[in-house]
C-alpha cells in the first residue's frame, strides 16, 4: 500500500513527456509532442502528448490517458505497480509495509517473473566480478575478447556456475519459487533431476524497452560438441524472441538522437560497436527478423542500416531482411562488410571514426546493393536477368509509399538498364496480385456492372503527387457533408454548400482539372453524379471497373488520416479532420490550385521561350498576359496559405 501524499508527490513529478519519451520518440509540434503510437501499428504519427494537460491522446486507437495509464497500458502493470515505476523514475521513495507471504503470493505471473529475472541478473554479474570460477573463466572471457570493463558492466554481463543446480539453489536459499524459475527457463525440472539453463556459460541478459531483464542469452566456453555455442531463454510470458531486440534499451536514445538504427546479428556485435561509440545498434540476435522487430525499432527512427557479415549467410540474411524493412516503410541502407569481418571484429580493429567513415562510404541503398548482386550472380543469361529484374521489382512492389517507389523504379530502370514504364507494369502486376482487391471491383452490391477483363499494363500516367491525392481524398471522403451555408437565390432560404460541390466547384471554374486520367475520371463522374441522392462516392470508387480508378479509390480510403505534414506544421493536428473540415477542405483547394498554378507557369514560360524564337508577339502578349494573372491568381493564394514564399 502507497499512502496518498506519497502518490500525489508522484503525480506532480511524473512529467508525461519524459515518462513517454522513454518508449517513444517524441518531436514538438507546437505546444504538444507527436509520435508514433505504441499501443497500435502505425506509419504517420496520431500520438499526441500534451504537457501542459499531462495527458497523452492517440488519435488512431484512441488510447490516452495521463502518465500513470500511460505506464499501466506500456507496461502492462496495475495502478500500484505503475505508481512504483513511476517513483523509482523519479527518485521518489514509497514507505510500503512489509510485505506478507500472500502478498507475495499475491502478485501476478508476469511481475513474479521480471523478479526472479532480475535476482538472475544480479547473482550472475555478482559472480562474474566476485567469485573466483567467474573471473577466471566468465570475466577473462570477456576480457581477452577485448571488452573493457565499462562495457561488461554495463551491459550487466554475468557468469552461471557450472555446476549441476548451483544458481537454482541459491535462487530457492532467497525464497524464489520453483514456479517461476521454471517458467522463465533458468531452472530445468524434469522428474527426477534439476539443473541450471545456463551452467558454465556466460551471460548476456537480454532488457526490455523499459530496461527490466525479462531473458537471457547464454554462451558456452568450453568445446562440448553436440552443445549449442548460444542458448537463450525459452519463449515465455515475458520473453517473446520475436518482439524484442537485444540493445533497444541501451540505444533508444541515441537512435532516436541520431535518427538512425544499426542493425547487426549478435549480442557481441553490439557490445564492440558500443565499445566504438555507436551506441545506435541493435541486435537480432539470431532469429530472422520480424516485423515486431522493425517496429520496436521505428517508434525511434525510420532510417535502418543492415550491418552483416560479408559471406554468403549474411548475405543471404540480408536480403530476407530488406523486404520486411521495407515494407514497414522504412529507409534501408545495406552495409556489407569485407569477406571474413563481422561487425564486431571489424569495430575491435577500427577507431569509432574509422569505422563511422567506413560505414558512411559503403552503406548502399538496397535497391543497388540488391542488383549488384544479383548481377553478379546472373552474368550474361537472359534468362537470369529477366528473373532478377522480377525479384528486384519485387522488392520495390512492398514499398507502401508511393512518391518513395518511384524514385526507387526510376534508380532500377538506370541499373538495369530497363524502360521506367516497363518497370511500373509490373509493379502494377505485383501490387494487383498481392493485394487481391485493387483492380478487382467487387462485385457484390452492383450487380449490374459486369467486371470487365483485366485492362493490358497502362502507360505509368503519371502518379498522383500530395495535393491531388489529398484532393481527391477529401472529394471521395466527404463529398456528400455539409461545409457551410450560403445565400440562396430564394430569400431567406440558406443553401447547403457540401464539400463535393465546394471543391469541384473550386477548380472547375477556372479549369485546372489535372490531366491525369484517374484524377479526370474521378472528378468528371462525381460532379456528374453529386446531385443523385442515392450516391455514395465512397463504394462507387472502390468498385469501379476502371482498375486504376478502383485501386487510387481504395487507396486513398483506405488510409488513415495521414496528415499532411503542413497541418502538424500548422499545430492543428489534434483536432480530427471530420471535425476541422471547414478549415481543411479550402486549404486543401488552394493548396492543389497553388500546385497546379506552379505547373502552368512552367509550362507557359517554356512556351514564352519558344514564342520569342518564332519572333510571334501575338503570342508572347496573350502568353505574358496570362502569366500576369496567374502570378495574381498564386500570390493570392499564398496569401491565404499563410505568406508561402514564390519560387
Ligand atoms: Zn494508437
Amino acid at each position: 500500500m502507497i499512502d496518498q501524499v506519497t502518490i500525489e508527490r508522484i503525480l506532480d513529478a511524473a512529467e508525461i513527456t519524459e515518462v513517454v519519451s522513454d518508449f517513444v520518440n517524441l518531436k514538438r509540434r507546437g505546444v504538444n509532442y507527436l509520435g508514433l503510437c505504441p499501443f497500435h501499428n502505425e506509419k504517420t504519427p496520431s500520438f499526441t502528448v500534451s504537457p501542459s494537460k499531462g495527458i497523452f491522446k492517440c488519435f488512431g486507437c484512441g488510447k490516452g490517458g495521463n502518465a500513470v495509464n500511460f505506464i499501466m497500458e506500456h507496461e502492462s502493470l496495475t495502478y500500484p505497480e505503475a505508481l512504483k515505476y513511476l517513483a523509482r523514475k523519479f527518485h521518489i521513495d514509497v514507505v510500503e509495509k512489509e510485505e506478507s507471504d500472500e502478498e507475495k503470493q499475491q502478485k501476478d505471473d508476469r511481475e513474479s517473473m521480471m523478479i526472479v529475472s532480475g535476482f538472475a541478473q544480479k547473482y550472475f554479474s555478482r559472480f562474474l566480478w566476485e567469485e573466483p570460477e567467474g573471473r577466471q573463466v566468465g570475466l577473462s572471457y570477456f576480457r581477452e575478447r577485448g571488452f573493457r570493463d565499462d562495457i561488461v558492466r554495463k551491459f550487466e554481463l554475468g557468469y552461471c556456475p557450472d555446476g549441476k543446480s548451483t544458481f537454482t539453489e541459491a535462487a530457492q536459499r532467497e525464497g524464489y519459487r520453483m514456479e517461476f524459475l521454471e517458467k522463465t527457463g533458468l531452472t530445468i525440472r524434469r522428474e527426477d533431476w534439476i539443473r541450471d539453463r545456463f551452467g558454465g556459460r556466460v551471460i548476456f541478459p537480454i532488457h526490455n524497452i523499459a530496461g527490466r531483464v525479462t531473458g537471457f542469452g547464454g554462451r558456452i566456453l568450453k568445446d562440448k560438441p553436440d552443445t549449442a555455442k548460444y542458448l537463450n531463454s525459452p519463449e515465455s510470458e515475458i520473453y517473446h524472441k520475436s518482439r524484442i531486440v537485444y540493445g533497444i534499451f541501451h540505444a533508444k536514445r541515441e537512435i532516436a538522437r541520431a535518427d538512425k538504427c544499426y542493425l547487426v546479428e549478435g549480442y557481441t556485435d553490439v557490445l564492440s560497436l558500443h565499445q566504438a561509440g555507436i551506441e545506435n545498434v541493435v541486435a537480432s540476435s539470431g532469429t530472422a527478423l520480424t516485423h515486431d522487430q522493425i517496429r520496436l525499432i521505428r517508434r525511434f527512427s525510420s532510417n535502418i542500416t543492415i550491418l552483416y557479415d560479408g559471406d554468403e549467410a549474411g548475405i543471404k540474411a540480408s536480403l530476407r531482411g530488406i523486404d520486411l524493412v521495407l515494407e514497414e516503410g522504412m529507409n534501408v541502407k545495406v552495409l556489407l562488410l569485407p569477406p571474413g569481418e563481422d561487425p564486431d571484429s571489424f569495430a575491435r580493429r577500427h577507431s569509432s571514426s574509422e569505422l563511422l567513415k567506413f560505414i558512411s562510404e559503403n552503406e548502399t541503398d538496397f535497391i543497388r546493393f540488391k542488383t549488384s548482386l544479383l548481377l553478379r550472380d546472373a552474368g550474361s543469361d537472359p534468362m537470369a536477368r529477366a528473373r532478377l529484374i522480377t525479384e528486384v521489382i519485387r522488392s520495390v512492389a512492398v514499398i507502401p509509399d508511393q512518391v518513395a517507389r518511384s524514385v526507387y523504379i526510376r534508380e532500377c530502370s538506370r541499373l538495369l538498364d530497363v524502360e521506367e514504364n516497363l518497370l511500373y507494369s509490373e509493379v502494377r502486376k505485383i501490387l494487383r496480385t498481392r493485394s487481391g482487391v485493387a483492380g478487382t471491383p467487387l462485385s457484390a452490391g452492383t450487380p449490374s456492372r459486369v467486371q470487365k477483363p483485366a485492362k493490358p499494363p497502362e502507360p505509368p500516367a503519371g502518379e498522383l503527387n500530395t495535393e491531388e491525392s489529398e484532393f481527391l481524398r477529401f472529394l471521395l471522403r466527404y463529398c456528400t457533408t455539409p461545409l457551410f451555408e450560403q445565400e440562396s437565390d430564394t430569400p431567406g432560404k440558406a443553401e447547403i454548400i457540401t464539400v463535393g460541390a465546394f471543391l469541384i466547384g473550386g477548380i472547375r471554374d477556372e479549369e485546372m482539372i489535372s490531366d491525369k486520367p484517374v484524377f479526370k475520371t474521378i472528378v468528371e463522374e462525381i460532379s456528374q453524379k453529386m446531385e443523385e441522392p442515392a450516391f455514395r462516392p465512397e463504394k462507387y470508387f472502390i468498385n469501379h471497373p476502371d482498375g486504376a480508378v478502383s485501386q487510387t479509390a481504395s487507396t486513398l480510403l483506405a488510409e488513415k488520416w495521414v496528415e499532411s505534414k503542413r497541418w502538424s506544421k500548422a499545430g492543428a493536428y489534434t483536432e480530427k479532420e471530420h471535425e476541422a473540415l471547414d478549415w481543411l477542405v479550402p486549404r486543401i483547394l488552394y493548396e492543389f490550385k497553388f500546385m497546379k498554378i506552379k505547373e502552368m507557369l512552367i509550362k507557359w514560360e517554356g512556351e514564352i521561350a519558344e514564342a520569342q524564337k518564332l519572333n510571334d508577339d501575338e503570342l508572347l502578349f496573350e502568353l505574358l498576359a496570362k502569366i500576369q494573372n496567374l502570378k495574381k491568381a498564386e500570390k493570392l493564394l499564398s496569401d491565404k496559405l499563410g505568406n508561402r514564399a514564390i519560387t
